[in-house]
């Protein structure tokens, strides 16, 4: 599914995100491990993009991956993120991105629980958690 670009400027995102955040989304940054916000959030809700708002991840396909940022088996719908390649810091990793806005969330690898096998291992600094009523 095909979503138009998100057409913000650096100006505006600097504006529009706190340091931390325009740092990670937009610096594709790196929040320390054990941190965050989310890693050891267990409650019902979504996550959506802390830059756009963009349904992202839904806590039902959050697990355990012992890594210290907030892991997930799969997105929360096909066309929520895109993955890039991304060959930085001497490793190729497949970086993950929100769809709508291009902001930076993370990487995925192949050694998730799932069915599907994968594991996206975001920064929680890039997702904002809406709990369940
Ligand atoms: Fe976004």
């Amino acid at each position: 599914m095909a979503k138009t670009k998100d057409k913000t400027t650096d100006d505006e995102w600097r504006g529009r995100l706190t340091e931390e955040q325009y740092q990670v989304l937009r610096k594709k940054g790196t929040e320390p491990p054990f941190s965050g916000e989310y890693w050891d959030n267990h409650d019902p809700g979504i996550y959506k993009c802390a830059g756009c708002g963009e349904l992202l991840f839904a806590s039902g396909d959050k697990f355990e991956s012992g890594t210290g940022w907030p892991s997930f088996t799969r997105a929360a719908a096909d066309g929520s993120v895109e993955t890039r390649t991304d060959t930085s810091h001497g490793m190729v990793r497949k970086e993950v991105l929100c769809s709508k806005c291009s902001g930076h969330l993370g990487h995925v690898f192949d050694d998730g629980p799932g069915p599907g096998g994968k594991r996206y291992c975001i920064n929680s600094i890039s997702l904002e958690f809406i709990k369940d009523e």
